[in-house]
């Protein structure tokens, strides 16, 4: 595998949000199946289909996984556990720096913990906006547009085994 850290944005890429911004999603909350959660005032949030397997794909590669998000670190965080996904993921970055900087964040606490350097070209990127990927793909790693470059968790699967 060319690559070692998978990051991932959030809303419209691992999950669809029902008003755009996954924060409105607060307690109490409950999975109405396993993949979405909503609320009393009708907001929710789901998974994108396939996501799971690439997770677990990716685990089995000793891959790390990651979010770089702008989102509210507490509430989203509640949200990704009841889904079961936090699991899966080293040092998520859900906060409202540029992408670039929280992806070499995470790069920092892998290698503060791990011993580990991973350098940008082994870096893979998904994000919904052209705005975000750009700066990444300028950084050195694979960045690419969820709905335009991928256009499903399949396709990922696919393109990466
Ligand atoms: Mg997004």
């Amino acid at each position: 595998m060319k690559y070692k850290l998978f990051v991932f944005d959030l809303d419209e890429t691992l999950w669809t949000v029902s008003e755009g911004l996954c924060s409105l999603v607060r307690p109490p909350f409950r999975l109405s199946t396993p993949d979405r959660l909503e609320n009393d005032k009708g907001y929710w949030v789901e998974l994108k289909p396939g996501v799971r397997d690439v997770f677990k794909f990716l685990k089995s590669r000793k891959c790390y996984v990651s979010l770089a998000s702008r989102n509210d670190h507490g509430p989203t965080m509640d949200l990704l556990d009841a889904l079961k996904v936090s699991e899966y993921l080293v040092f998520p970055q859900l906060g409202w720096r540029p992408k670039e900087e929280s992806i070499q964040r995470i790069i920092k606490e892998i290698q503060k913990r791990d011993k580990v350097t991973i350098k940008p070209a082994a870096v893979f990127f998904l994000d919904d906006w052209p705005e975000n990927v750009v700066p990444v793909k300028n950084w050195g790693a694979t960045a690419l547009i969820y709905g335009q470059d991928v256009d499903s968790y399949e396709e990922l699967l696919e393109m990466l085994k």
